[in-house]
């Protein structure tokens, strides 16, 4: 399923000036964010809570814990269910659409996302695009919910549709602004044939090629669900 471009170049049995690229290459990075009490959430969604109700420690046979968590808690997927109510949930998502070569693309906007900004990264039908903002490097070192968030424009929602992208990745938790709200962002690009990562973090990866492996659970009807995320850098500085 994950097929990566360096598989020529890696399957020389010589390290030498290749070492660090193969390095770089064969990494796979977590770019999910944990999930633990206290950790933060949108503030019109549940908190999440992990508590062992069974303890080893307290003479219990084993370990076992109960989660409560709102479906859109840390890294997760948006489903189009999410806002349009006939639209496709979680468990219909095609189980390729978040595995394969991805983008990061960096942006330097420290508002949001825009076209003009875009322009230049000639991005393609097909393609999974994930941005990597200011947020990456500040929102999750913060125990508090960060309102002044990189999202994506409306505009440059309606690029991407238009630009035919099969999934956009955002770095914190929502694609659309919190202060003027989300809605429009996420029904155009979950109508427009869009799947939507958000909250990732992605301080630790660069800009350009990546694999991406992400899955989201298989929550019936779910219109969103938590999912891990790694990455693994194609080509040192590839755009
Ligand atoms: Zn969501």
């Amino acid at each position: 399923m994950i097929r990566t471009s360096h598989d020529t170049t890696s399957s020389s049995p010589q390290e030498g000036d290749s070492e660090t690229n193969h390095r770089m290459e064969s990494r796979w990075i977590d770019v999910s964010v944990p999930l633990h009490n206290a950790m933060v959430h949108w503030p019109s969604d549940p908190s999440f809570s992990i508590k062992r109700v069974k303890d080893m420690k307290h003479g219990d046979t084993a370990n076992l814990s109960v989660i409560s968590m709102g479906a859109h808690s840390g890294t997760h997927i948006d489903a189009p269910l999410h806002f349009i109510q006939q639209g496709q949930g979680v468990d219909k998502m095609p189980l390729d659409t978040a595995l394969g070569r991805a983008r990061v693309i960096e942006i330097r906007d420290i508002e949001s996302i825009k076209p003009e900004e875009l322009l230049s990264h000639r991005i393609r039908r097909g393609e999974r695009i994930l941005f990597k903002t200011q947020n990456s490097s500040r929102v999750w070192r913060v125990s508090k919910f960060v309102e002044d968030f990189v999202f994506i424009s409306d505009e440059a929602a309606r690029f991407l549709v238009e630009r035919g992208v099969r999934l956009v990745g955002v770095d914190y938790l929502s694609v659309g602004s919190f202060k003027q709200g989300g809605s429009y962002v996420h029904k155009t690009l979950l109508s427009g044939g869009v799947w939507i990562i958000e909250g990732l973090d992605l301080s630790q990866v660069g800009p350009g090629k990546h694999d991406l492996i992400c899955l989201p659970l298989k929550l019936d009807e779910g219109d969103g669900a938590p999912a891990r995320a790694i990455l693994r850098p194609v080509r040192r500085g590839g755009a």
